[in-house]
């Protein structure tokens, strides 16, 4: 009887550790579920103030009318503060969506020139201001491609403001054109460059480079890990080639899903 009883109690205990468990487990997955709804939240609201800021800004960098040179010098330094916290804001919603699983491409048939060109167009005065040549190559006879415009945006955003933050002097070339069945994007700079050690690294969250002659940039080591996501959902790949003191060129390679001209007037009869 002694022996059954200790087997019946040794059991129970069992089951009793395995729902205590489940209950733990429940208990962080609904945490988890919370801290990624609250990150979305919060993201949101920063975006919209945000870009409210950039918008006037960006209308008074881009007046022709001469102004004081220390207030276009105070305006260029908002702006490219504003830019650097959407960036952030950006990544960090990416970051969790990303986290909850949900993050699907939603691709629609994009003039990826033009797209490409406008997003590069807002980086063209703060590189006129630090004094690096941004050169902008698209090859014009791209067709019409299917893209999730806001990944893309964030694609193009994260490394044109790497080649900024990153060259100190020099220039920083944006190509956009086609090779075979693949979309090729480059983001080619004359900066710092990365140690060849660093680069199977470069891509992991939250890793940044420590720069070996102890110089600083500010940054969150989210960038880069955010592109490789965003590209891997349009089943492309992002690779860099680099040399210390001569600069780097990351490549995204996205296969070409042309926007076939019989799904064109759909998509124009839902506008
Ligand atoms: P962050 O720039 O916020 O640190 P990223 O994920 O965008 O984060 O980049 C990760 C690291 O890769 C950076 O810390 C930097 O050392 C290196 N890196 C990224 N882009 C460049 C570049 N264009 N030139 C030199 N180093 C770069």
């Amino acid at each position: 009887v002694e022996l059954v009883a200790a087997q019946v109690s040794h059991e129970s205990r069992i089951v009793l550790e395995a729902a205590t468990e489940r209950r733990r487990r429940e208990a962080l997955e609904e945490l988890d579920k919370a801290k990624t709804i609250f990150f979305s939240n919060i993201s949101h609201e920063f975006r919209t103030p945000l870009t409210l800021i950039l918008s006037p800004l960006e209308a008074l960098l881009r007046d022709t009318k001469p102004l004081p040179p220390e207030i276009s010098h105070q305006i260029a330094t908002t702006h490219r503060n504003a830019l650097r916290l959407l960036r952030l804001v950006n990544n960090l919603l990416d970051f969790s969506q990303i986290e909850s699983g949900k993050q699907k491409a939603n691709v629609e048939p994009t003039d990826l020139v033009t797209f490409t060109r406008n997003l590069a167009g807002n980086f063209q005065s703060l590189f006129e201001k630090a004094d690096v040549k941004l050169l902008v190559e698209l090859d014009q006879l791209l067709p019409e491609v299917m893209v999730d415009r806001q990944m893309w945006e964030r694609i193009v955003f994260n490394l044109i403001s790497n080649a900024y933050k990153y060259t100190l002097q020099g220039n920083v070339r944006v190509c956009l054109n086609r090779s075979g069945d693949n979309l090729v994007f480059t983001v080619a700079d004359s900066g710092v460059g990365i140690p060849a050690s660093e680069i199977p690294k470069l891509f992991d969250r939250f890793y940044r480079v420590q720069q070996s002659d102890g110089r600083s940039f500010e940054g969150t080591g989210i960038g880069l890990s955010m592109v490789k996501e965003l590209v891997a959902l349009h089943h492309g790949e992002v690779a860099v080639e680099s040399e210390v003191g001569k600069g780097s060129s990351f490549r995204v390679t996205i296969p070409l899903r042309k926007a076939h001209s019989s799904t064109l007037p759909v998509e124009l009869s839902d506008i």
